[in-house]
């Protein structure tokens, strides 16, 4: 497997990559994850000015306001939004792979936001992102209540 620099997802997450490029780099994204550990280190880099992730439950708040603003006006994610979209894929990409055999339908749910990647369905596939997390979120803030 050829493995990706770290230039590489600092371009990714800078949204300078071509969209073909784009595509390469997401796929193996999902099949790697020493590319992902560097994938977030850089998130976390990039992203020194976003909300404080080490606080979960702000960082929650934020997803779901984010969730909120783009189901409902659907206006073009600004740079900042980006990058938040990139926290949400991290973190889902990461739950999935910790929760695997726990939460059956993560792995389902990836191939199916993949495949509507692939049909060019850019926003849609944002959202289902974004919708998937708020989801995944709400499992966990529910298991914790039980526990
Ligand atoms: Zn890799």
């Amino acid at each position: 497997m050829t493995h990706y620099p770290i230039e590489k997802w600092k371009a990714y997450v800078n949204d300078e990559l071509t969209e073909y490029e784009r595509e390469e780099v997401e796929q193996h994204l999902y099949s790697c994850d020493r590319c992902l550990e560097l994938y977030m280190a850089v998130i976390e880099q990039e992203g020194e000015d976003m909300p404080v992730v080490e606080d979960e439950r702000a960082f929650t708040e934020a997803v779901l306001q984010e969730t909120t603003v783009t189901v409902k006006k659907q206006r073009k994610p600004s740079i900042q939004k980006k990058t938040v979209i990139h926290y949400v894929i991290a973190a889902s990409m990461t739950l999935t792979l910790m929760t695997t055999g726990f939460f059956e339908g993560g792995i389902q749910m990836v191939s199916s936001v993949e495949q509507t990647y692939q049909h060019g369905q850019i926003d849609s596939f944002s959202a289902e992102v974004l919708n998937y997390v708020t989801g995944l979120f709400e499992l966990l803030e529910a298991n914790e209540r039980e526990g």
